[in-house]
């Protein structure tokens, strides 16, 4: 039974899927720098969530989108488009810092062993609709138009503030002044911008006789409308799309639509590093090469990840994504291990599954923290840790290859040479073992062995 923590509620609840198939959208990135590791607790937590729906037999449809139009630096439909930005950074156009960036950005999740995403969208493929969108909001009287472009009237949604709990009448006075010129309440939201003459925008499309580009939040509703259909089963992001983002996405779903968004919304917390937020004035601004050169990989990245749960700030230090990556490495360790011994080495593996345990923790609003110290704590089939990393995308069984049974009596020999202090056979085995392209790393648990290559 798969329970999963409701944002929309507050509550903890059973998971009951709409329809045949989950139907899961995740606000994907704005395209327009290299993604830091924050960007990626995010993407793993979901990750984790459509391997636990799938590992409960659920059949799931996911949407990720890229946004790589009109987000603008602030949530207050002010300062620079991010791309715009992006663009003049790197002295390219626009579109080529969008490409770009979705380049790196599918690589590294490539890199994470992320379950691709059935579809891809990109914003800027759903223009049309956002207009079509925007007409239907206008129509069912839920917009108004001022010199900046189309805003949407929060007023005339009693259930706006619900979401989020919002405190509407605080948002207002402590708006800024002079916000008045553009919309009427603080807490309204463009869902169209004007470009006006002599101003520098180059993603534009004429509607209603004029250029403009859409508002940011209106992509994932117009996205979840054409390619999934509300409401979804589940809606993910991150705690800061809860005020802003989510609830204007919502709005505009009901405005244009009359229809729920989502019946499941699930939101992940902040990571910190050293304490701090992620920021470039601190330096501390990691990609997933950064974390490679200093000799982690990415799996080593999602353990840490995992080791933690996806609700409640989390502090990365170097020293504990050591510690993540010491305990990969122990259960690649006993993964070799059990390929030693199903190979008939020694009598026949004979533990019983532990899996049913593990897969509960995860069910319990995705646990994944629970699950690793019963890993941790368990002797695990070799079917068993193959279960475990179909649920975690850990490339354990990829990185921790089955071998020969001739190098495995050279390995025997070479562990029996060095309790004996015979490190001149110990060196020559290692060579041997070279030679055939697999190296060996030194552990308590013994040696693991892997291809070298
Ligand atoms: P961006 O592509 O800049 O819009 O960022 C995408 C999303 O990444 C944000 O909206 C957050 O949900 C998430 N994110 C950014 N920083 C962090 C962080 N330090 N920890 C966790 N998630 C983050
Ligand atoms: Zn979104």
């Amino acid at each position: 039974m798969l329970k999963l923590y409701n944002t929309a509620t507050r509550k903890t609840e059973v998971f009951k899927p709409l329809g045949d198939v989950v139907k899961v959208y995740t606000c994907g990135p704005t395209v327009y720098a290299t993604p830091h590791i924050g960007n990626f607790a995010a993407y793993t937590y979901w990750d984790l969530l459509v391997r636990t729906l799938k590992m409960n037999d659920y059949k799931v449809l996911r949407v990720l989108n890229l946004t790589d139009v009109g987000h603008l630096v602030s949530d207050a439909d002010e300062g620079e488009d991010k791309l715009e930005k992006g663009a003049k950074r790197e002295g390219k156009t626009v579109w080529e810092i969008a490409e770009h960036y979705i380049d790196v950005y599918l690589t590294n999740y490539a890199a994470m062993e992320f379950l691709p995403a059935d579809i891809v969208a990109r914003a800027t493929d759903f223009i049309e609709a956002d207009m079509r969108a925007v007409d239907l909001m206008t129509a069912n009287g839920f917009t108004y138009e001022t010199q900046d472009g189309i805003y949407f009237d929060t007023s005339k949604m009693p259930s706006y503030a619900d979401f989020a709990r919002l405190d509407l009448d605080g948002l207002q006075a402590g708006a800024r002044v002079g916000f008045s010129d553009k919309k009427r309440n603080a807490s309204d939201f463009a869902v169209w911008k004007f470009i006006h003459e002599g101003e520098d925008h180059a993603m534009r499309w004429d509607y209603l006789g004029r250029p403009g580009y859409p508002g940011w939040h209106l992509e994932c509703s117009t996205i979840i409308h054409e390619e999934l259909g509300e409401p979804i089963d589940i809606h993910t992001g991150g705690v800061d799309h809860i005020p802003v983002h989510h609830t204007n996405e919502i709005a505009e779903t009901y405005a244009a639509y009359g229809k729920e968004l989502a019946r499941y919304w699930m939101h992940c917390d902040f990571i910190t590093i050293d304490g701090q937020k992620i920021s470039k004035s601190l330096g501390n601004v990691y990609s997933l090469e950064d974390l490679a050169s200093r000799g982690f990989s990415p799996m080593d990245y999602k353990m840490w990840l995992l080791s933690g749960h996806y609700q409640g700030t989390r502090n990365f230090t170097f020293d504990s994504l050591e510690a993540a990556r010491n305990r990969r490495a122990n259960w690649r360790a006993k993964i070799a291990k059990c390929y030693q011994l199903n190979n008939g080495d020694k009598e026949k593996s004979d533990v019983a599954s532990v899996f049913d345990n593990i897969l509960a923790a995860v069910n319990n609003n995705l646990n994944s923290a629970e699950a690793c110290a019963i890993i941790d704590n368990s002797d695990l089939s070799l079917d068993d840790w193959k279960k475990v990393d179909a649920l975690f995308g850990l490339r354990l069984i990829t990185d921790t290859p089955d071998i020969a049974k001739q190098s495995y009596e050279l390995i025997r020999e070479r562990d029996a040479a060095r309790a004996e202090k015979d490190f001149k056979r110990s060196d020559e085995i290692r060579d041997l073992l070279l030679k055939q392209g697999i190296a060996l790393n030194d552990n308590p648990n013994g040696a693991i062995w892997y291809y070298n290559n």
